[in-house]
């Protein structure tokens, strides 16, 4: 990682670090920050030789050389201060909520217009809104391209940013020309690196954020923080980290519930964590507890399957979606529990 003493390298510096980070097999990848420009090595940086003729240049200021896997993610990175900013919050000054269908019905757009307003009269910050779903059964619904155009015009009417899952290229440049505002990665997609390239290089120069799933199967962080950090090398950092649960499920429950690795995520990385609870527990029942326990466990968001009227939803929303009314009140819980939190007043006690 190169720092400037400059806010930014002028044109002919940056053609002379690229000339000379090329040598080595490297490239520079600029992360354009608020006030200043890092410039991310990407590649093997450990080159003492390469590293030695950058510190030689007289308009560096240094070379953070952070031996970690992923280095733009790491805790230690200098992207450590940057700042999402979502539907009028600054994520990490304020508990981000997403929350919304799980599923957009194409033939009924009138339960998703119902839902953003109940969503936001709760106090959601962002809409989520299924436009294409992975699906275990292939014969199940898979969603529908029409959804878009309702998930759009949801957003008109409340004002809200949206969220929808992309799970190939042609659907990412679907979403992104449509104008949503927030990429999901689902669980299942978490590994799939081409697409996991695909994400950060078409959000590169936009202000996308990218709500990133732990995968299915994920065992150590570092395989999470990797899979992030794929989007990240290409230039925009706006990425969440979102568990929602692993298999094998806790019987009884539709996954693991895995909300207790955000203390050890926060250990390792700067990036926000926004948990899912409703993937994690499956039941709407169980919904509440889990979003509680992600908020005391440190938890900068929380991403929830809400319904105007859960019965009458498709995909997962007839078993897993809360009523706006109970949604309403766990966010009012979850932000108490949030101010405890950073009052220090949940963390004294252990
Ligand atoms: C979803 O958010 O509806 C979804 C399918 O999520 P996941 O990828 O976590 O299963
Ligand atoms: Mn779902």
């Amino acid at each position: 990682m190169i720092l400037p003493k400059t806010n930014r390298l002028t044109p002919e510096q940056l053609a002379e670090v690229t000339q000379i980070v090329g040598d080595f097999g490297c490239r520079i990848q600029p992360i354009v920050g608020a006030v200043r420009t890092i410039y991310a090595i990407v590649g093997d940086e450990r080159d003492d030789l390469m590293i030695t003729r950058l510190e030689g240049l007289t308009f560096i200021e240094r070379i953070d050389k952070i031996q970690s896997p992923f280095k733009l993610m790491d805790k230690r990175s200098d992207l450590a201060s940057h700042r999402i900013h979502l539907g009028g919050v600054t994520v990490g000054d304020e508990l981000l909520i997403i929350a919304g269908q799980c599923t957009i019905d194409p033939k009924n757009p009138t339960l998703l217009y119902e839902t953003a307003a109940a969503v936001k009269e709760a106090g959601a910050h962002v809409l989520r809104g299924g436009v294409w779903k992975p699906r275990t059964n292939p014969y199940a619904f898979q969603g529908d391209a029409k959804s878009l155009d309702i998930l759009m015009e949801a957003h008109r009417r409340t004002g809200l940013p949206v969220d929808a899952e992309v799970m190939d290229e042609q659907q990412l440049k679907l979403a992104l020309d449509a104008g949503v505002h927030m990429l999901q990665v689902g669980a299942r997609n978490a590994l799939n690196y081409s697409l996991l390239r695909a994400i950060g290089r078409a959000v590169a120069e936009r202000e996308t954020v990218v709500l990133l799933k732990r995968g299915l199967h994920m065992g150590p962080l570092n395989e999470f923080l990797s899979a992030a950090e794929y989007i990240a090398s290409f230039g925009n950092p706006n990425i969440l980290l979102c568990p929602r649960g692993t298999s094998p499920t806790l019987d009884g429950y539709r996954n693991h519930p895995d909300e207790s690795i955000t203390p050890l995520l926060k250990e390792k990385t700067w990036a926000p964590v926004v948990v899912d609870p409703s993937h994690s527990v499956g039941r709407a029942s169980y919904v509440p507890a889990c979003a509680l326990a992600a908020v005391a466990y440190g938890a900068d968001g929380l991403c929830i399957e809400a319904h105007v009227k859960p019965s009458a939803g498709i995909g997962d929303d007839p078993k897993q979606a809360l009523t706006p009314e109970v949604l309403a009140e766990t966010i009012s819980q979850a932000r108490q529990l949030w101010t405890l939190r950073r009052l220090g007043k949940v963390e004294a006690l252990a």
